[in-house]
């Protein structure tokens, strides 16, 4: 199986991933935990996030340039062999970010990165849905991204809201402002399912 986390920075995506992947190998599940940015080229996460500021163009290009060997390299390698795969961020980041965030058209995003993941969708998306109010507080060391705002971040926000509600049996939205153990449980019940 495939599963990703999704959500605003500050969401306690990487924290329930990490929980989570703990959670199915304690049950004797083989996991890959991994991320985005950075999961297919290491280099593309200074890159975007300490480099000079780039066209949103170029930003996507190099988040779907990663994503295309994190697709090849990492994710799709290990489904093969048999193990779940977590990744904290993938597509739906680029959707919410790049796209509602950022405003570049959708339908150029999608064409692009159906090459970029050949098309591999994750079976179950948790949405960690915050205020973006509280995103902003929760986050300690603003990186160029995080100084974009609340206008921005609430824009995000409404974004991932849309991509669930578009597809209601991948996502599970959840709420995030509660405490991180009942966050992890809801997230271990949407598993039980698979
Ligand atoms: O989740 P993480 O903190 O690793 O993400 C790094 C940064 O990259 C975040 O500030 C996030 O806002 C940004 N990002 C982005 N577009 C993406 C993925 C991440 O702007 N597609
Ligand atoms: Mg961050």
């Amino acid at each position: 199986f495939f599963l990703t986390l999704e959500g605003l920075d500050g969401s306690g995506k990487t924290t329930q991933a990490r929980l989570l992947a703990q959670f199915l190998e304690e049950k004797g599940i083989k996991v890959r935990l991994t991320r985005e940015p950075g999961g297919g080229l290491p280099g593309v996460r200074d890159l975007l996030l300490k480099g000079e500021a780039l066209s949103p163009e170029a930003e996507y290009l190099l988040f779907s340039a990663d994503r295309a060997e994190h697709v090849r390299k990492v994710i799709l390698p290990a489904l093969e062999e048999g193990f779940w795969v977590i990744s904290d961020r993938y597509l739906d980041s680029s959707l919410a970010y790049q796209g509602y965030g950022q405003g570049l058209p959708l339908p150029w995003l999608k064409e692009v990165a159906k090459e970029a993941t050949l098309g591999l969708k994750p079976h179950l998306t948790f949405l960690l849905d915050l205020p973006p109010e509280e995103a902003l507080k929760r986050v300690s060391a603003p990186d160029r991204l995080e100084r974009m705002g609340l206008p921005f971040f609430q824009r995000v926000r409404q974004g991932y809201l849309k991509l669930a509600a578009a597809e209601p049996e991948r996502f599970r939205v959840l709420d995030a402002t509660r405490p991180v153990e009942e966050v992890q449980a809801a997230i271990q019940s949407g598993i039980l399912p698979l």
